[in-house]
């Protein structure tokens, strides 16, 4: 094969494309990747998921070293952040992970391009750096490109004071007030770490419930246990105008409201990146939301041409785009691959964590599918209690005629790890019973899933 020309050529080096170059050099593929960036692992692991759970998990010790070790006994002298360390530790969390990237794609000897990849006709890349352009030949293209923030109009995001989720992973103070326009994923997590750091923050969202898409009663048990954080909640606030006004920012709201306050963070959604990819050399046209149209396969209306992650239809998640990346390869390989969209997880990394996996109850009412309902509360599981974590709760929802679980919602201490098991269970087509029937280990957390599931039945022990 001559030089610059691969079995398969992925533009975007996130979770999703990473991954399926990596499941495409074991199967056989002479695989090359192209990244703009000089880091490989994309939106999730150099300004998202990786460096957000970073200083989720460092601000979080801090309000437990300044609080809440005193309910364990302990008794820790004056607490105090150094905000340029805790930063300094979120880039070394995130220049590790990026590195062992690197130590993978060479494990694997998959050919990296550092440039802008754009589609040149069918089979065709063109990777563009500063000042050359190399031409790739690909038998396979897959556009693994991502989303970028959403901005809405009136809003002058400046990258500073007015900015997205990349500035407010690194503040370089605490803001004295944060304004947050949207009660999302991005709102609650980056919220929760400036809120513990000291900053006051407001919140103002559109819908009148916040996290739009997660189950209503989830929704609101969290909404009151953020607002006991701190968290200040403006329900039905749709933002109209943001602006820097001296050494201010303003945000105005449909009506006359407007809130002063010295940073605006948007996370009001994502949107598909498909700037400059050369899809009008091909002819693709994308839908009304801007997303790359696919088949089952993953296939574009063009032949050789793929598409997968946030750049397709389906929810934004690292772990999703992960599963098609390797769905799609593998169905180039072999002919199969797979991807069950009923058992992929979401989950919020707030304190309490909040993780959903499957139908919420309002989807099943629409969807007028009849089903039962176990809820048991953390309060009553005794590893929640020696952890002190008592919040939240467990909500197993199970088909009402054949018991098969439909979705499972956890609000409560470790409850992204905790879906995992649901996340399995429906995976498998477990019913509620094969949940309530399996055996957890004691004092666990996982005891709540269990006896939810017994809940189903009215036959929880504990509650
Ligand atoms: P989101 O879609 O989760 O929430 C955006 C919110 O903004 C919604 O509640 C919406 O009603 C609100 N909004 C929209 N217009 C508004 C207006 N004019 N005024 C006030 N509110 C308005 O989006 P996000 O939090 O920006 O996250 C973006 C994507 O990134 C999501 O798809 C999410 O799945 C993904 N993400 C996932 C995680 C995770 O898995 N933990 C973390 C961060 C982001």
């Amino acid at each position: 094969m001559a030089q610059n020309e691969h079995d398969l050529v992925i533009i975007g080096a996130g979770p999703g494309g990473y991954v399926a170059a990596i499941r495409g050099a074991q199967l056989g593929f002479n695989a090359a990747c192209v990244e703009k960036e000089p880091l490989l692992g994309g939106t999730c692991l150099r300004v998202g998921c990786i460096p957000s759970k970073a200083l989720l998990e460092s601000t979080e010790l801090y309000v437990e070293a300044k609080g809440k070790l005193g309910e364990h006994g302990i008794r820790v002298g004056s607490v105090e952040v150094d905000l340029q360390s805790l930063l300094r530790r979120k880039e070394k969390v995130v220049s590790t992970l990026t590195k062992g990237i690197d130590g993978l794609f060479k494990k694997h000897k998959i050919t990296r391009y550092v440039g802008h990849g754009r589609i040149d006709g069918p089979g065709k890349v063109m990777v563009e750096q500063t000042d050359a352009a190399i031409e790739l030949r690909a038998k396979h293209i897959l556009i693994a490109t991502g989303s970028k923030s959403s901005n809405l109009p009136g809003v002058a995001i400046d990258g500073n004071r007015i900015g997205t989720s990349t500035e407010a992973l690194a503040y370089p103070a605490v803001p004295e007030h944060l304004v947050i326009i949207g009660a999302g994923y991005i709102g609650l997590e980056l919220g929760s770490v400036w809120r513990r750091l000291g900053s006051k923050v407001t919140v103002l969202e559109y819908l009148n419930r916040i996290l739009p898409g997660m189950d209503s009663e989830i929704a609101t048990e969290a909404q009151k246990i953020f607002e006991k954080q701190g968290f200040r909640f403006r329900l039905g606030a749709k933002v109209t105008a943001a602006r820097v006004e001296g050494d201010q920012c303003i945000v105005e709201c449909e009506g006359s409201e407007r809130v002063a306050c010295d940073r605006v963070l948007v996370a009001v959604g994502r949107a598909p990146n498909t700037d400059r990819l050369g899809l009008e050399s091909v002819n693709i046209q994308l839908d009304s939301k801007g997303r790359i149209p696919v088949d089952e396969y993953f296939a574009t209306p063009v032949p050789g041409i793929y598409a997968i992650g946030d750049v397709i239809r389906g929810p934004m998640l690292a772990h999703k785009a992960e599963e098609e990346g390797i769905a799609c390869v593998e169905y180039l390989a072999t002919g199969f691959g797979h991807v069950d969209y009923n058992s992929i997880p979401g989950v919020v990394y707030t304190e309490p964590e909040i993780a959903s996996v499957g139908r919420t109850e309002e989807q099943l009412k629409e969807e007028k599918v009849e089903f039962k309902k176990g809820v048991f509360p953390f309060l009553a599981n005794g590893r929640a209690r020696a952890l002190h974590k008592t919040e939240g709760r467990v909500k197993v929802l199970a088909d009402a005629k054949t018991d098969r679980v439909l979705g499972v919602h956890i609000l409560g201490p470790r409850a992204g790890d905790l879906i995992a098991e649901a996340a399995v269970a429906m995976a498998f087509g477990a019913s509620s019973e094969d949940l309530a029937r399996a055996s957890h280990a004691h004092p666990t957390l996982a005891e709540a899933i269990k006896e939810a599931a017994l809940g189903v039945a009215g036959q929880a022990i504990h509650f």
